[in-house]
């Protein structure tokens, strides 16, 4: 509580500084403001070095622009509506990185760090359910290793070849077997955490959450954190992908924060089954309870999956967000002053052009 308020302080502070509240700085500070090199920090200090050398009109930065956040399911040797081989994991990722798209975590997406490169689009990977193929052990010197033909080991090898590609993916697991190696369970998700992996909320049991009211939805949930708590004392389980997608309105409110027995949850955000790209975090249209996923599939998704967005961010440049490669910045295009989302990221300095 101490730590809130103190945090707040300081916020209200640095907003005080900047004699007018975040959403008043897009409109009115850099109104008619040009290149980067007329801007001086709230203390009006000059910028840093690698902001002052951004050429916005050659770089384009659209911090307004929408981000990808895939969903996969399976990775296996049987290509399907819901599994990728995992030579087509591999491609997907190279198209990725080809295409100038870069990976960074759900979280840093949703606190708005977004570190991406500038020039470069931001990409979320997440995978639900907790199946076999994303994470098979495969010993080696008598020492489980992931085996390289499953998600987490492609994943690493990839990052690894490419290192400017970024690296994180969000698993979305239900109990009692994630992963489905009933030995490894513990190893398993210990080694995604120190290894910059994220674990979300599935639910406990892969419920349908339109089925429960308020009591049952916290049980799934509650339920959920609970166990994986168990293998991480402390871990912060604090995204949902919801299983089939829905839950009852009336009960939209039990998905972000709750209790089951002595397990309490929050949710940062709230993940759909598809089929858009997501607002930007900065975007006053970003809806946090209902962030839409593509399906990073090619069989049955004609027009929505992830090569069909692809084209469509090909055709549509302008669409997509391009990052200005500062986190502490928000660079959007003139006019677009009125679309940033009110009242979050106020630390944030506004730059239109
Ligand atoms: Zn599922």
């Amino acid at each position: 509580m101490k730590k809130l308020f103190t945090y707040l302080t300081m916020v209200f502070i640095l907003l005080s500084l900047v004699s007018c509240g975040p959403q008043d700085k897009a409109s009115k500070q850099d109104e008619g403001a040009g290149p980067a090199e007329k801007y001086t920090d709230i203390k009006g200090n000059k910028p840093k070095k690698e902001q002052k050398d951004i050429d916005y009109s050659a770089v384009k930065p659209n911090e307004l622009g929408q981000v990808m956040i895939l969903m996969y399911h399976d990775i296996g040797d049987k290509e399907s509506e819901w599994v990728r081989t995992p030579d087509n994991f591999r491609k997907d990722l190279k198209t990725l990185y080809d295409k100038k798209f870069r990976l960074i975590s759900l979280n840093d997406f949703l606190d708005g760090n977004i570190k991406t490169a500038a020039g470069y689009t931001p990409v979320v990977i997440t995978f639900d359910d907790g199946d076999l193929g994303q994470f098979k052990v495969k010993m080696a010197g008598g020492k489980p290793q992931p085996d390289p033909d499953t998600a987490v080991g492609i994943l690493i090898d990839f990052c690894k070849e490419h290192p400017d590609f970024g690296s994180c993916a969000t698993f979305y697991i239900y109990h009692p077997l994630p992963f489905r190696e009933k030995e490894y369970i513990d190893y398993k998700l210990k080694f995604l955490v120190d290894n910059g992996f994220e674990i979300g909320n599935h639910t406990d049991t892969h419920s349908s959450l339109s089925k429960l009211d308020g009591n049952g939805i916290e049980k799934e949930l509650g339920l959920n954190v609970w166990h994986t708590q168990r293998y991480l004392p402390g871990y912060k389980v604090n995204t949902l992908a919801l299983p089939y997608g829905s839950v009852a309105n009336e009960y939209t409110k039990y998905l972000l924060d709750g209790r089951y027995e002595d397990t309490v949850y929050h949710n940062k955000a709230v993940l759909l089954v598809g089929a858009n790209p997501a607002k930007s975090p900065y975007d006053a249209e970003f809806d946090n309870i209902k962030l839409p996923r593509i399906r990073a599939s090619e069989m049955d998704v004609e027009g929505f999956g992830l090569y069909d967005w692809i084209k469509y961010f090909n055709k549509h440049p302008d669409k997509r967000y391009i990052s200005d490669g500062d986190p502490d910045t928000i660079v959007i295009r003139k006019g677009m002053e009125d679309n940033i989302r009110k009242g979050e990221f106020g630390n944030k300095k506004i730059i239109s052009y």
